[in-house]
């Protein structure tokens, strides 16, 4: 009996193996096509002057639009993209779409806009990734400071030096560096002097938690403190409400993204959002 018992898990095992590997295969299989057939699509979420509320820059996020299930978020594909190459692909895409959106608002209404991007680790690996942000910021008219990098500790495993340098050289060059989601990785405090950055961006986890819980509030005023001493810009991720805006003002935290400020949203919409600042600026 006992063994009849094992024998049936094992197959249950085995099976769900199998699934997975078939579940994966079809992933796989979706996402060439969505690469091939354009179903990818970026939104932008503001970033702010936690001050003034005035627009200082976007974030570009990626969405999957497919044809039976919708949008999709980024949870739901990335782990599958990111198994293979085709990552690559899709960063690509992404910058390239994201710096031709931000030439057009600093042309339109935006002159000092700036352009978050988040990489992925294979665009360190396929290709030249220096020289492709050089050509598509010259292609796209851009000036490096007008891009700015999302990087997190992960793009570089052990300190992977092929990444690093790559980042120092854009970095020279001028191109913006964040380290997104500060705080939650391991190495957070050690990787301040092997990255060369610009920018620290604050984890929406610490953000949330910051007004009830002192740990939460204790990192925040810690990671402020020491990106003052490295001389590095900050971003907040995650703001959702006013009182977590002042609590960021009052420690010196200027900049500030969250669904206070607005959620992603599509390019023109965000052409509208644009607009509705720069009235409310000029009336301020
Ligand atoms: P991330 O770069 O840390 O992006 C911030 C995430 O927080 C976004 O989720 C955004 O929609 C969400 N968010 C912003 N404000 C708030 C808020 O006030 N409250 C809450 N609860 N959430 C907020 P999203 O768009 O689902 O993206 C998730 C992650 O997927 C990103 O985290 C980033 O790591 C990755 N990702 C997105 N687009 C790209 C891309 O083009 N390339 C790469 N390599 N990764 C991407
Ligand atoms: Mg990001
Ligand atoms: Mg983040
Ligand atoms: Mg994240």
């Amino acid at each position: 009996k006992a063994k009849s018992i094992g024998r049936g898990q094992a197959f249950l095992y085995v099976t769900a193996l199998r699934l997975d590997a078939v579940v994966r295969r079809l992933y796989a299989l979706e996402l060439h096509r969505a690469v091939d057939e354009g179903e990818f699509l970026l939104l932008y979420q503001p970033q702010v002057d936690l001050i003034t509320g005035e627009i200082t820059g976007a974030e570009a996020l990626l969405r999957w639009h497919h044809p039976e299930r919708g949008i999709l978020s980024p949870i739901t594909f990335l782990p599958a993209l990111e198994r293979g190459t085709l990552a690559a692909t899709v960063g690509t895409w992404v910058l390239d779409e994201a710096c031709a959106q931000v030439a057009y608002w600093r042309r339109n209404g935006a002159p000092n806009m700036r352009m978050g991007v988040n990489l992925f680790g294979a665009q360190f690996h396929v290709g030249d990734i220096v020289t492709e942000v050089i050509e598509t910021l010259d292609r796209h008219g851009l000036p490096p400071e007008a891009l700015e990098l999302e990087v997190t500790e992960n793009i570089a495993p052990d300190n992977d030096d092929v990444v690093l340098n790559s980042l120092r050289q854009l970095h020279n060059y001028g191109v913006g560096i964040a380290m997104d989601d500060f705080g939650t990785g391991y190495a957070s405090l050690s990787l301040l002097k092997t990255y060369p950055l610009t920018r620290i961006k604050i984890d929406q986890s610490f953000v949330h938690g910051m007004l009830d819980q002192e740990q939460d509030a204790s990192v925040i005023r810690a990671t402020l403190d020491i990106a003052r001493s490295f001389k590095l810009k900050t971003i907040a991720e995650g703001i959702e409400t006013e009182n977590q805006r002042h609590y960021l003002l009052e420690k010196k935290c200027m900049e500030g993204q969250g669904y206070l400020f607005g959620k992603p949203i599509p390019a023109a919409q965000f052409s509208a959002l644009i607009e509705a600042n720069k009235l409310s600026n000029e009336l301020a």
